[in-house]
């Protein structure tokens, strides 16, 4: 691209933090280079998907990615090409994601239009905690669940223990994205447990994001030592530099999880599809 990128710092001032840094250094690289709107940041998450060999590959997308598209028709035969065109062996399963802070009523119309697509496999709202009490989204989720996707919720990362099972318990989420602050709740933690809800955890998100200390201390080690069930995850590929084969080594070299539990983990990881 020619251009310096400056080097992001090696901790963010949390999310928002990380938001800042990406809006100031390279948001207007990633998007809409030429007239055919390529997107370099997501294009590459679908080539990375392949170097790493992944079975299961569930990229986040937003609304806006979608509008960028003009139709929701362009925007799935856009990336169903680069599927096809860099992993077709990996299992797709698209995210559509919302922002916890946006207008939820004003969302529902669309949010039908996309999920009765069968695109998307799954629902998530991300973007920071605590914006809104839990019921809020609840129509929203009404949506995913009558169109049968797996319901997820950016929870229990900055957010308690408790807010993580008032969730589950408000929205009848099927997983947790992060959800790494379980660990300070053992009724929260046999809850996960028992009822399989699995955390998608994000081991160098939480440490770069100052939400966990380091990769020997990540949470992830007692999560999984009560029975939680986990998956590894790069969060964002393009910020946090690290992909899947990454996090499970650095896991793995600061003697977080032996080998045999990183592999229970990948195998969980592309056996848990919930049947609807
Ligand atoms: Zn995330």
């Amino acid at each position: 691209m020619n251009h310096t990128f400056a080097k992001p710092p090696a901790v963010f001032d949390g999310l928002l933090g990380m938001q800042d840094w990406y809006v100031n250094n390279i948001r207007d690289y990633c998007r809409a280079h030429d007239s055919n709107q390529t997107d370099y940041r997501r294009e590459g998450c679908f080539a990375e998907a392949e170097r790493n060999h992944l079975a299961r590959f569930a990229p986040s997308f937003s609304e806006t990615d979608i509008e960028d598209y003009g139709s929701l028709k362009n925007f799935c035969d856009y990336y169903d090409s680069l599927h096809k065109k860099y992993c077709p062996d990996a299992v797709y399963e698209p995210e559509l994601a919302y922002q916890s802070y946006a207008d939820i009523e004003s969302k529902l119309a669309k949010a039908e239009e996309y999920f009765s697509s069968g695109y998307f496999k799954s629902i998530d709202v991300c973007c920071g905690e605590g914006y809104k009490p839990f019921s809020d989204y609840i129509p929203l989720y009404r949506i995913a669940e009558k169109y049968g996707v797996l319901k997820r919720m950016h929870v229990g990362e900055t957010g308690t223990a408790e807010e993580i099972e008032e969730a589950i318990d408000t929205l009848g989420l099927d997983e947790i994205h992060h959800g790494i602050n379980a660990v300070h709740s053992p009724k929260v933690m046999k809850l996960l447990a028992d009822r399989k809800i699995t955390l998608n955890v994000c081991p160098t998100s939480n440490i770069k994001l100052g939400y966990a200390k380091s990769y020997a201390e990540h949470p992830i080690k007692i999560l999984v030592e009560n029975g939680v069930p986990v998956t590894i995850n790069t969060d964002d590929l393009l910020i946090f530099d690290s992909s899947i084969d990454e996090e499970y080594q650095h896991l793995y070299d600061a003697g977080t999880l032996t080998a045999k539990h990183l592999d229970e983990i990948r195998c969980w990881g592309i056996s848990n599809r919930i049947e609807k």
